[in-house]
């Protein structure tokens, strides 16, 4: 689309994971003719989401042998295209919510005007940021940045695998990874744990967790599959090797809050609010959130598609009943 493109759409969905897409099947079969601006294409993302990084997806129901991510992907997006949705590979750099309808600007500098938006633009699991370690996560050579969703695999079964971080998804996933591993070691770069007591101390008595302290990983070894790390104490500098059959990096995640800083309120951990319980409403009424980027507890795939559900039908509601005209200054007032 040219720069100077402007459009006017009833429900706009910003983001392409399986929040965006669920919301764009259920909006389109409602006849709301959603307008979908899936993402750009960067080093990091691409449209469809996290997923698009993942070999196979054993959890999400209706797939008794398991899905690949990106088949998964590329179906929700061609199911939500037969119902007529249309759709924009850019990112959404600015959302206006003091205007209404709301005014959103994407990166190529198309300006859309949308009656109700429904935002669901994921979350990044932080990497450590080794080569070898994004290139052997894209490729299903045994990293992962999700232990519940990959844990599982064959792949993993009574191996020695190690866990990077010192919260309490560190410590879930490692007491999680026992379940199928020979030996879980939770490495982390102090000597003293960032998860809350009660986890801490369920990992430090499992007796298949062991714990690398003052530890941090500056190698992943393996061409296929991954063979081990090479890790450096931060106190002494000394390096040593670590032979494991998987790594999971349980660092913590990042929302893709970036554009939404005045327009939403966000958590303190930068997470969208939706302050109404079993309601997907933001702090802006006529703007809703899906998926990861409000969820910072459940983050899987099947919830973000049940959220983007919600999120549909809470926008068709809420312009059924009249949308802003029927709460003169609700959108204008914001918080
Ligand atoms: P995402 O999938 O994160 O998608 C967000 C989309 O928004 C992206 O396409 C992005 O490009 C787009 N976007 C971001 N910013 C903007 C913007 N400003 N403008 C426009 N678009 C934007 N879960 C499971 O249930 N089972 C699994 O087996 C599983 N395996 C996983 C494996 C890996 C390696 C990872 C990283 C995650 C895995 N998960 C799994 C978690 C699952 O992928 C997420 O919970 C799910 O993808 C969240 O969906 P979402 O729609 O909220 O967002
Ligand atoms: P977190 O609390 O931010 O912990 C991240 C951990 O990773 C910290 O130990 C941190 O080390 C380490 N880390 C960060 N960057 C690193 C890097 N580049 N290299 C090596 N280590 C790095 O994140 P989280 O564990 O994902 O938890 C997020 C929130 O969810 C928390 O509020 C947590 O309580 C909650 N949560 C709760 C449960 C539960 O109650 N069951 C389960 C999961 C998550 P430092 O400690 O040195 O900073």
């Amino acid at each position: 689309m040219s720069e100077s493109t402007t459009l006017h759409e009833r429900v706009v969905i910003i983001g392409s994971g399986p929040a965006g897409w669920t919301a764009a099947i259920y909006s389109a079969r409602a006849e709301m003719n959603p307008f979908v601006i899936e993402g750009g294409i960067s080093r990091t993302m691409i449209p469809g989401g996290q997923l698009m990084f993942t070999t196979e997806v054993e959890n999400y129901p209706g797939f008794k042998h398991g899905v690949d991510g990106q088949t998964l992907m590329l179906d929700m997006k061609e199911q939500a295209l037969r119902f007529g949705t249309r759709v924009l590979t850019e990112d959404v750099v600015e959302i206006d919510p003091a205007q209404y309808p709301f005014r959103l600007v994407t990166t190529g500098g198309t300006e859309v005007f949308a009656d109700a938006v429904i935002v669901a633009t994921g979350a990044n699991a932080k990497w450590i940021g080794l080569a070898n370690e994004e290139r052997l996560a894209q490729s299903g050579g045994g990293v992962s940045a999700c232990a519940v969703c990959d844990g599982a695999l064959p792949h993993f079964r009574n191996q020695v695998l190690a866990v990077v971080g010192g919260g309490d998804t560190a410590m879930e996933d490692a007491l999680y990874l026992t379940k199928f591993a020979k030996e879980v070691v939770i490495v982390h770069r102090r000597d003293e744990l960032r998860a809350s007591k009660i986890m801490a101390e369920r990992a430090l008595a499992n007796e298949k967790i062991t714990f690398a302290w003052n530890s941090v990983v500056t190698e992943v070894f393996g061409d296929d599959v991954i063979t081990g790390l090479r890790l450096q104490d931060t106190v002494t500098g000394e390096e040593r090797e670590l032979e494991v059959g998987g790594l999971f990096v349980a660092i913590g995640h990042e929302p893709n809050t970036g554009f939404l800083q005045d327009v939403v309120d966000l958590k303190d951990n930068g997470y969208v609010k939706t302050p109404i319980p079993w309601r997907t409403q933001t702090s802006v009424p006529g703007i809703f959130a899906a998926g990861d980027v409000m969820d910072d507890y459940y983050r899987q795939a099947v919830t973000a598609a049940g959220t983007g559900c919600m999120a549909a039908l809470d926008a068709e509601r809420w312009l059924a009943h009249g949308g802003v005209d029927a709460h003169p200054g609700e959108v204008a007032a914001g918080h």
